[in-house]
């Protein structure tokens, strides 16, 4: 059997990482986490309690409250990837939203709640084998990923795709409100004190403004055969 690697995928929002990750992660038959839905979780969660709006936020009612999140991922057949379900509940389509997207880089500055997820994550995966995407995976979650992978592209395809997404979903969005919202995580991401979005020493970036998905695809994969060769 060949050897299982860890595969970290991070870069700015909207890079399309969730997308090319799932991919990869089938083709390899690896399981896929997109840490983004945990936070993303654990902000609605903060939101249905009121502990978060546009204008207040309460950290310490949030912190306090931490051990009642519970967080899982169930794999759904007929989509091909896993879900995030809140407390038992499936909140994918919740999570997804751009009231959720506002809020969540504030609400991902709070140590104790990246404490708690990068635990979680960390346990996710013991056994490798495993596609994970986010802002801090190869830097804190797996420093000694096998693979790391940096993505970026310009804020205005960013903004264009996750518009395009959203609109598809039927979500009533306007593009410069999305531009603004990708460009405003980016800033709070990249420059928070606890585990800020940067780029490896050890990772590779891809830029992807003018790549498609199969290119990305084939990249990513030859960067994977070698590592695993490697290992
Ligand atoms: O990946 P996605 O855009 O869904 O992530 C939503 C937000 O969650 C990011 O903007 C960031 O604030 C936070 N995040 C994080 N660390 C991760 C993954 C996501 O801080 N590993």
């Amino acid at each position: 059997m060949t050897k299982k690697i860890i595969i970290a995928i991070d870069g700015f929002s909207s890079t399309g990482k969730s997308t090319i990750a799932k991919q990869i992660a089938k083709q390899l038959s690896y399981i896929y986490v997109d840490t983004g839905a945990m936070y993303r979780a654990v902000t609605l969660y903060a939101m249905q309690k009121n502990y978060i709006t546009n204008s207040s936020f309460d950290k310490q009612k949030l912190i306090n409250d931490l051990q009642n999140i519970d967080l899982s991922f169930q794999f759904n057949n007929n989509l091909g990837f896993a879900e995030m379900y809140l407390n038992g509940e499936n909140v994918e389509k919740e999570i997804r939203t751009l009231e959720v997207s506002k809020l969540v880089s504030k609400v991902s500055e709070v140590s104790e709640v990246r404490k708690k997820l990068v635990a979680a994550q960390q346990e996710m995966g013991k056994e490798k084998g495993i596609v994970m995407d986010g802002r801090d995976i190869g830097t804190v979650v797996f420093p000694n990923a096998e693979l790391k992978l940096f993505m970026t592209a310009s804020a205005d395809r960013r903004a264009t795709r996750r518009y395009k997404e959203l609109l598809d979903k039927g979500h009533d969005v306007k593009f410069k409100d999305i531009l603004f919202n990708v460009q405003e995580r980016d800033r709070i991401d990249s420059s928070r004190k606890d585990s800020p979005l940067i780029k490896a020493n050890d990772a590779v970036e891809i830029d992807n403004s003018d790549m498609g998905l199969k290119e990305q695809f084939n990249r990513i994969m030859s960067l994977v055969k070698l590592r695993i060769e490697q290992n």
